[in-house]
């Protein structure tokens, strides 16, 4: 009998969460501990039906009463809330979680988990951007390691893989460019969210996809790559490649510089993360180069990207302002996607909360929490 790896996936509704189990299908050596997710009970039904975790975590409360209501005739605990995600991560046997929540609501989890020696599948952004600095000393403490699930930090990892000795002396961070590449700003001021949600490339969740087409997904990316990869942020530059074949690249100290290619497929690097540091047989299209013929690159437009020009200040300056940046913007892209904000209110209302939330130099997890509520209540204010 093959040896099986417990894992357990936070966020398994959500895009990454379903491609991993796409992969624990496929594989049949994984076995899930704990499955955890938002509200989507029908799905997250399913998905228990078909891999029997020993328990299952809802976050919201009515959802999680229903969803016990349904899964009466199986031998499953189903759980809510953040304790109920807290013991997803931290308390089963799992020995690789998968961080794939989205939001701010994903960092406790993380640091529990890592508290409680498991290593992670990380796949939101959020956890290294806001509390990098708090999570990077726990991995040596705790002895385990991160995983980077997100296509570009992935490529960045594979590509530093046998360098570990050799200093890198630039990250050069891939990016399609979004949906709105081509426009110029003044037509981003009456782009829809339908316009938002179409993604050239990648398919994926509704935040994430409007962060690509704002190009904040970019600075987000940026700021975990620092914290990933030890690398200031001033040697990682972001580089446009509308097709994305190229999902990253590393420059070392002699001029060399390693890629790593592929078809735009999320599989790659969660398998990638899930078995490394083995690669495994992968079903899907191929990248033939004939067909493809040429790759081209541009600098992205500060001007027009915005909210990328801001993560690249906030992440310099380090302190709470990654958060309030990042907190700003899930406020906004709310607003966006609920109709009630136009596209270029996000980089304005990121720009308000980083001149109107008080500065704070190394905070705490606390200090991270409360950066995230002061920022929405300065939103608040401004929106009505
Ligand atoms: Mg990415």
């Amino acid at each position: 009998m093959t040896e099986l790896k417990k894992i357990s996936i936070l966020g398994s509704t959500g895009s990454i969460g379903k491609q991993t189990l796409d992969i624990a299908r496929v594989n049949g050596d994984l076995k899930i501990t704990a499955l955890a997710a938002n509200r989507s009970i029908r799905l997250l039904e399913q998905q228990v039906r078909e891999f029997r975790p020993e328990f299952v975590c809802v976050y919201d409360e009515q959802a999680a009463r229903d969803l016990k209501v349904r899964l009466g005739d199986l031998p499953v605990r189903v759980v809510s809330g953040m304790d109920g995600l807290i013991e997803a991560a931290a308390g089963t046997d799992a020995e690789t979680v998968v961080g794939a929540v989205v939001g701010m609501i994903g960092i406790r989890p993380v640091i529990e988990a890592i508290r409680a020696g498991k290593d992670i599948a990380l796949a939101n952004k959020e956890t290294l951007v806001c509390a990098g600095h708090l999570i990077m000393p726990m991995l040596r403490e705790y002895g385990v390691r991160i995983l980077p699930v997100d296509s570009e930090h992935s490529a960045i990892f594979q590509c530093l893989k046998g360098e570990e000795e050799n200093r890198i002396s630039k990250i050069l961070l891939t990016a399609s460019g979004g949906p709105f590449r081509t426009k110029t700003r003044e037509e981003l001021q009456y782009v829809t969210v339908a316009d938002a949600l179409k993604h050239p490339n990648w398919s994926m969740g509704a935040k994430i996809t409007i962060d690509s087409a704002s190009m904040v997904n970019k600075a987000l990316e940026v700021m975990e790559a620092r914290w990933l990869f030890d690398v200031p942020i001033r040697n990682i530059q972001v580089v446009v490649q509308p097709r994305s074949v190229i999902h990253s690249m590393v420059e070392f100290e002699d001029g060399a510089v390693k890629a790593q290619l592929g078809t735009p497929d999320m599989h790659l690097p969660i398998q990638y993360a899930l078995y490394y540091p083995q690669r495994r047989y992968l079903a899907g299209e191929r990248l033939d180069f004939f067909s493809l013929r040429e790759i081209t690159f541009e600098a992205p437009d500060p001007e027009k990207f915005e909210g990328l020009k801001l993560g690249m200040e906030a992440g310099l300056k380090g302190g709470n302002a990654p958060v309030v940046f990042n907190a700003a913007n899930e406020f906004a892209v709310k607003e966006f996607l609920q109709g009630r904000a136009g596209f270029l209110n996000i980089p304005e209302m990121i720009r308000k909360a980083l001149s109107q939330v008080p500065f704070r130099e190394d905070p705490s997890l606390t200090d991270i929490l409360e950066a995230e509520q002061e920022t929405y209540e300065v939103l608040k204010c401004l929106q009505q």
